[in-house]
């Protein structure tokens, strides 16, 4: 691969040194579990859990003359997910044996792809604080998982566990366009949000169904590229961000000790939040790559492609952009929502027919803030869309204020029901009774003739009496109303 690079450097993402400032590039290969019900070549189950080695297929055990059969599904994914980064998508592609020996990879050779990879160049878009950056995606390559060594169950032996052995990955490979840790982590968010889009991976990193190899190198602002190291398989978004900044900052001190840098696999202790050398990096030609010679070359045709593209559906950019046009969001906004489908389908579900901008404040300053903080998923919340729609609904036509309407909010949460029927139920009705309000009106007035006197001079206090009228009617009088009637009879203009 050509090293191109199409960053113009940026003096705010530089890291100081001892001797000047350091630029930190990074190229990101991340590993995805293709939703599939089987592997990518048997027909055993992908499933999560279950017992050791239950879902083991000869050909995962790889036992003498057994064959690999292209699972289609996996094809399907990996193409929907090509289109997804907008990619190119190689109409031929070729299965390639990577050989090396692993006691948990008993054919002693991967099944991926070379130099002919199912899918090519495509891009990512990431919207950062500064501004938005695009990040080149090199390839997308489909290959097996191998199993699971497992040191620690016995105080002298080791198990394999080929539960994982032949599930489909999609290796998604970047190009070295990133420059900090932010981006990286922006980028790996961005990646597993449109993986979720697509269905095509969980990308679940706590499973294990989402790793980055995180490239690092440092250089001196717009030089050469520097040598890197590969931090492999880092699981968590936080700590791709910790394992960058650690290995950068030791690159920079070799450097300016006068040392270089050795190219090697490095693995992150998250414990101690730093780096540790694997072992040297292995080349390429270290595995003797070489076609399958029991697959076929990957064929389909542009109406293939063509069918699944039509079929794709619409994306965090393209939602991002229509939420911002058509609900007159901000960015800001839209940011949060997009990131989840489940969390779009529930504004749009709110929003439709009502005023786009509080439908967006509820759900996101109230509704997220709760589950958040209760850690709940949007999809098991205990207010729906119908229901929060229904409380705004009773704020629109301003049977409840907005004060109340938390209220409303806090008794969908904790015991559900119908928004009307609660306020109506439970007295919650904003008095818009203007002989009521100014029953109260008269009463305070009659109480505090001094401040009425001070309020003439100074309107900033009518705030005062605003609030004591609404203590007085326990939140329910009609804001609007209050400042009229009290506006009027104290005499303000
Ligand atoms: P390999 O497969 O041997 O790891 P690749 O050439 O496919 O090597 O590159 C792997 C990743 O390393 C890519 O994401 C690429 O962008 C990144 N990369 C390549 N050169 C550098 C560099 N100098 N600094 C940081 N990342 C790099
Ligand atoms: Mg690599």
């Amino acid at each position: 691969m050509s090293l191109i690079d199409t960053r113009t450097p940026d003096p705010k993402k530089f890291i100081p040194g001892a001797t000047g400032d350091w630029e930190v590039v990074l190229g990101l290969e991340v590993h995805a579990q293709v939703q599939s019900k089987s592997k990518l070549f048997s027909g055993a189950a992908t499933a999560f859990g279950g017992e050791q080695n239950d879902h083991v297929s000869f050909v995962d055990a790889a036992m003498p003359g057994m064959l690999p059969v292209i699972n289609e599904e996996c094809v399907r994914q990996a193409v929907r997910t090509g289109l997804g980064l907008k990619a190119q998508i190689n109409k031929r592609s070729v299965f390639a044996r990577k050989n090396y020996f692993y006691p948990d990879l008993p054919q002693g050779y991967q099944i991926s792809q070379f130099d002919q990879p199912i899918v090519g160049e495509g891009i990512i878009h990431l919207d950062m604080p500064d501004g938005p950056v695009e990040i080149g995606v090199e390839r997308l390559h489909l290959e097996q998982d191998a199993g699971k060594s497992l040191h620690d169950q016995h105080p002298s032996m080791s198990y394999v566990d080929l539960n994982r052995s032949g599930v489909a990955l999609m290796e998604i490979v970047s190009k070295p366009d990133l420059r900090s840790s932010e981006e990286a982590k922006a980028y790996i968010a961005k990646l597993r949000s449109i993986l979720r889009y697509l269905g095509t991976s969980d990308a679940d990193m706590e499973k294990g169904n989402l790793r980055a190899d995180v490239n690092v190198s440092v250089r001196r602002p717009g030089g050469e590229f520097g040598t890197r190291c590969e931090i492999k398989n880092v699981n968590s978004i936080r700590f791709a961000g910790q394992a960058i900044e650690y290995e950068a900052r030791r690159q920079i001190a070799i450097l300016e000790d006068g040392g270089t840098i050795d190219q090697e696999t490095r693995l992150f202790d998250s414990v101690k939040g730093e780096t540790r050398s694997m072992r040297s990096k292995e080349e390429a030609h270290d595995y003797r790559y070489f076609p399958d010679p029991d697959l076929l070359p990957l064929e389909f045709d542009q109406a293939y492609i063509d069918a699944l593209a039509a079929d794709l559906p619409e994306l965090p950019d393209e939602k991002k952009a229509r939420f911002i046009n058509d609900y007159g969001l901000t960015p800001y906004d839209a940011d949060i929502l997009v990131v989840e489908r489940q969390s779009c389908d529930y504004f749009e579900d709110v929003a439709k027919g009502r005023d786009a901008k509080i439908a967006a404040n509820w759900v996101i300053n109230e509704l997220f803030g709760r589950l958040n903080k209760e850690a709940i998923s949007i999809d098991n919340s205990p207010i729906s869309s119908d229901q929060l729609g229904g409380m705004i609904d009773l704020m629109a036509d301003d049977t409840i204020s907005g004060k109340i309407a938390k209220d409303v909010f806090e008794i969908l949460w904790t015991e559900g029901g119908d928004p009307a029927a609660i306020v109506e139920s439970r007295g919650m009705k904003q008095v818009t009774d203007l002989g009521a309000i100014e029953t109260e009106i008269d009463a305070i007035i009659a109480a505090n003739p001094d401040k009425v006197e001070q309020a003439r001079d100074k309107p900033g206090l009518l705030g005062w009496f605003v609030g004591q009228v609404m203590k007085a009617t326990g939140g329910k009088a009609n804001p609007k109303a209050v400042n009229d009637l009290l506006r009027q009879k104290i005499g303000i203009e």
